[in-house]
């Protein structure tokens, strides 16, 4: 059945869809079912679970009980059962009921960054519903066929959660266009898969309680090397492959008639190793992310050519700044800082001669701003220092401290030395707390307007506003 046939805007049509599903899943269910006892796997509940979360328009009165009376129809039908088709189905109503309830309330299940979350709490969905669903099942079911009521409970609850589980994180982290050929195309990927169907054969062969255990580590591999929904699929398999060789005795967890003489003890043994080395998998892994996330934060917060902090990086230290209390009661001057005419640079010496100027200049802005501000390539060839604490006068010394570094010393170009100078502009004033990157970017286009005086009045100048009502400028000595 395509999910997309379902439509919004025709109930009619979606009802018809949604009873024939049930009834198919339920008589596939029922034909799951152990002489006697409830069945192997009842997957509708889940099913309808991850139908109503994907498509949360479902969830309302009126479909929930177009699904019940799939159900109450299947039973009827084919179990032959009378009133016990309105209590029992009421139980499987409830686990949809819990667990849509639980699921739906998280939006953003589908999109990338929410879904790992997000699968997580299928696990307390799932056995929440469980409870209330085997609470209900096996109450009805002892009141109706006297049978004891834990042992009813835990077969409704070990099935229902056991399901819920395995196919739930499948169904909800499935890609409308799964593209299974991508991910296996190069022979190394397929190595967790492969590993995964030895260790399911190492399980039967050497079979004791530690078998069912022994995937795990190749689960864990399939996680770090998938994608979710394939991770999940895999699981689903697994768990489901393992249920029934064990239901079938040709996985043998009690340990006599392995195929191997192994004792129980070695079985138990084994088990304990993969469990043991499945959480180190994941922290090693864990760790290389955490140091992947390091390098990549670096990498964005500070620019490789001249090794000063970038653009992203200055907005980050300021919310750090904020976060630390460090803004209040601090003034913050503000210098932008633009290279002259430096195409020419670029075109008479060529584009590595134009990148090592940008390289020497932001060392000698370092080196005049030292320990007390930051220093940051704001793009191109132009440059902002941020300064705390400083008077007026203060930050136009800084000012042309830095201009003047800068254009004392020629920097040598292909053997012969080139005179480099800036202009500038300064602006000062407090940055709010709880507003800081508008604040500060108020701060730079002020700035920004005193350096456009700079180049319009010949460059290599400082201009600021700040120490009287004109402009100041300060042309080269
Ligand atoms: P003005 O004095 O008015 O600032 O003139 P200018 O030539 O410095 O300014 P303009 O904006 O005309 O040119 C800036 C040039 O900087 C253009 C661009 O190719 C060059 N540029 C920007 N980033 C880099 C870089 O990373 N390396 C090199 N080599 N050149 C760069
Ligand atoms: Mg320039
Ligand atoms: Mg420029």
């Amino acid at each position: 059945m395509q999910l997309t046939l379902l439509d919004k805007n025709r109930p009619l049509k979606n009802s018809l869809i949604l009873f024939v599903f049930t009834l198919f899943f339920c008589f596939v269910g029922g034909h799951l079912r152990l002489p006697a006892e409830l069945s192997l796997f009842w997957p509708i509940n889940a099913l309808l679970t991850a139908i109503f979360v994907r498509f949360s328009w479902l969830h309302r009165p009126y479909y929930y009980l177009v699904c019940y009376s799939a159900m109450v129809l299947n039973d009827t039908l084919f179990s032959g059962w009378a009133i016990p088709a309105f209590t029992l189905n009421a139980a499987n109503l409830l686990f949809i009921l819990v667990a849509v309830s639980m699921l739906i309330q998280r939006p953003g299940l589908l999109n990338a960054s929410g879904r790992v979350k997000s699968a997580l709490n299928i696990f307390p969905a799932c056995l929440l519903a469980s409870i209330a669903c085997a609470t209900w099942g096996a109450l009805a079911q002892g009141l109706l066929i006297s049978e004891r009521f834990l042992p009813a409970w835990s077969d409704w609850l070990s099935e229902q959660f056991s399901t819920g589980v395995l196919l739930l994180p499948f169904l909800l982290t499935l890609p409308r266009r799964p593209s299974l050929l991508s991910t296996l195309r190069r022979w190394q990927n397929c190595l967790p898969i492969a590993s995964l169907m030895l260790s399911l054969s190492a399980a039967v062969v050497i079979g004791g309680g530690g078998s069912l255990s022994f995937p795990v580590p190749a689960l864990i591999w399939c996680a770090i090397s998938y994608p979710l929904w394939l991770t999940s699929g895999l699981t689903l398999i697994t768990g489901i492959s393992e249920i029934v060789l064990v239901m079938h005795g040709l996985m043998n967890i009690q340990g006599d008639d392995s195929l191997l003489p192994l004792g129980h003890l070695a079985s138990a043994r084994l088990g304990v190793a993969t469990v043991a080395i499945s959480p180190l998998i994941v922290a090693v892994s864990m760790d290389a992310i955490r140091q992947l996330n390091h390098q990549l934060a670096l990498r964005a917060n500070h620019d490789f050519l001249t090794r000063q902090l970038s653009r992203s990086g200055l907005y980050e230290r300021l919310h750090q700044l904020q976060k630390n209390s460090d803004l209040r009661a601090r003034v913050a001057g503000v210098l932008l800082i633009d290279v002259d005419y430096f195409k020419s640079i670029n075109d008479n010496y060529g584009h590595d001669a134009g990148d090592a100027v940008l390289f020497e200049v932001a060392q000698r802005m370092q080196q005049a701003v030292g320990q007390e501000g930051l220093v940051c390539r704001f793009g191109g060839e132009e440059f902002l220092v941020l300064l705390f604490g400083l008077s007026d006068e203060q930050l136009l010394e800084k000012a042309e401290a830095i201009r003047h570094s800068i254009m004392q010393e020629k920097i040598m170009l292909r053997g012969s030395g080139v005179a480099v100078t800036v202009s500038i502009g300064v602006a000062s004033g407090d940055l709010e707390t709880n507003n800081v990157s508008e604040s500060f970017n108020r701060l730079v286009s002020a700035a920004d307007k005193q350096l456009f005086i700079s180049k319009r009045n010949g460059r290599n100048q400082t201009t600021s506003s700040l120490i009287s009502e004109n402009a100041v400028s300060h042309t080269p000595a």
